[in-house]
């Protein structure tokens, strides 16, 4: 590396730094040649994304800090190599769409869409092996890592499903950026889907008001010219994001960018550090410091006030604004006694972070089939109760940071479909966590809408 470019706020970071420090939940790659060269041709292959968008995903989540945008961030737990296909990106695309119509309704301010899409394949698991009918194999990490089979050969890490990851990051990013460019993202049409959505639901008359709210402020923009084409009706903004967890696949699209001399992760707009990854003195920390992405991190029961402020300074030493995202897992019951010292803490130190609630990672059970799901109620309560943390500390909250997809599967129960335990078997497709389906979604974005609006 050129030594110009490495700033003081960077000292020792190199792309490559994080191989020296304790790692966890790392696949153990039995090919290194292998390893080798898919690193070495991923390192050749063109960026996903350019570190000018991502630093204006930052200057954006700045204001979110400021309470003046919202965040929704979105997508499947983990996405999978078979769902790539137009059809599935489309759906979860345009429910994160009508969410943020309703949102941005709600809250008053501009909704920033990030996806957990184009690159969410590699998973931390609780446990390094599975154990079925009494054969015990290594865990499913994700397919960026290994397969989902029950089986030796699909269970071993293959280092060529890295490329496969990268193509297939590509074509989704690909997709995307031509559904926000394209027409597809009209607002108009977006809000005509919502009022289907609004007449299907058993509570239509609930969400009635807010559509036919939102139908009237339409149509008065209509009247004072903001016609079909202009880019704020006809076109949006769309960011992509992941838990960087796979590290050489993260190093492999670490780039210096012309502009600004800095290194960025190109691989997605936003990365996160999962909470099983977050150790101060870890692999995961030393690669995400020194690349200047905006870099969310996920804060658990577990996280201590001086985890907490480690962090932050290592990953912010010069408390950029935009930055940092605290992405807060709580569970439901948890989350009021939790979050505030955190929130106080953060506070007090005067730093700029952006604030996202995840009501669904503290909020995941096991039915006595021990099928995982979570129900719609702790999930609406976690956010409901994130949210009036942020009013009594007369802050507003951030945004929401949620798993769900545009399919209308069974895996989370409850909602206004009221879905059961035994409705969970008809569609329960994810291999990783359960995800809120459309119509759930929707009406996640209805609910929490009226809470913004007070
Ligand atoms: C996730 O976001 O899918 C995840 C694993 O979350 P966490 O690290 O908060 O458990
Ligand atoms: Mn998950």
């Amino acid at each position: 590396m050129h030594p110009n470019r490495e700033s003081a706020a960077h000292a020792g970071w190199t792309p490559s730094s994080w191989r020296s420090h304790p790692i966890r939940q790392a696949p153990q790659y039995l090919d290194a040649a292998a390893l080798d060269s898919v690193e070495a041709r991923l390192r050749r292959y063109p960026p996903l994304v350019f570190a000018g968008e991502t630093r204006r995903l930052k200057s954006q989540l700045a204001k979110a800090a400021r309470g003046e945008a919202f965040v929704l961030q979105g997508g499947a737990c983990a996405e999978s190599f078979n769902e790539f296909t137009a059809d599935i990106v489309r759906d979860t695309f345009r429910v994160l769409l009508q969410m943020a119509v309703v949102l941005t309704f709600g809250a008053k301010v501009p909704v920033i869409k990030i996806g957990r899409m184009a690159g969410q394949y590699a998973k931390p698991r609780s446990s390094d092996t599975e154990t079925q009918d009494g054969v015990t194999l290594p865990c499913y990490r994700g397919d960026i890592i290994n397969g989902p089979e029950f089986t030796e050969s699909a269970r071993l890490p293959d280092p060529a499903r890295m490329e496969t990851g990268y193509f297939q990051s590509a074509g989704v990013m690909n997709l995307l950026r031509a559904f926000a460019s394209g027409g597809y993202a009209n607002l108009h049409e977006v809000h005509r889907w919502n009022l289907g959505f609004v007449k299907r639901s058993p509570l239509a008359e609930r969400y009635q008001d807010l559509a036919q709210r939102i139908d009237e402020t339409l149509s008065f923009m209509g009247a004072c010219g903001f016609n079909q084409s202009a880019p704020q009706i006809n076109e949006t903004e769309f960011y992509t994001s992941h838990e960087a967890l796979l590290l050489p696949y993260e190093q492999a699209l670490t780039r210096i960018d012309s502009l600004s001399e800095n290194w960025y992760d190109c691989s997605a707009h936003f990365l996160w550090i999962g909470d099983r990854t977050r150790q101060p003195d870890g692999a995961h920390v030393e690669f995400l410091r020194g690349v200047g992405n905006p870099i969310g991190i996920k804060v658990g029961p577990t996280t201590t006030l001086d985890d907490l402020e480690n962090l932050l300074d290592i990953l912010n030493p010069k408390d950029e604004a935009g930055r940092i995202t605290l992405i807060s897992r709580m569970g439901a019951s948890k989350v009021g006694d939790f979050l505030p010292p955190l929130l106080d803490k953060v506070q007090a130190s005067g730093r700029t972070v952006t604030w996202l609630c995840d009501p669904m990672h503290g909020n995941t059970i096991s039915t006595a089939d021990k099928v995982k799901t979570r129900s719609f109620d702790s999930i609406l309560g976690e956010v409901k109760g994130f949210f009036s943390v942020f009013q009594k500390a007369g802050l507003r909250p951030g945004g929401i940071h949620i798993e769900m997809t545009g399919q209308d599967v069974t895996e989370c129960v409850g909602g206004a479909q009221c879905l059961t335990e035994a409705d969970l078997a008809g569609r329960y497709e994810t291999f990783c966590d359960p995800r809120l389906n459309a119509e759930q979604s929707l009406e996640m974005a209805f609910l929490l809408a009226e809470e913004l609006t007070g």
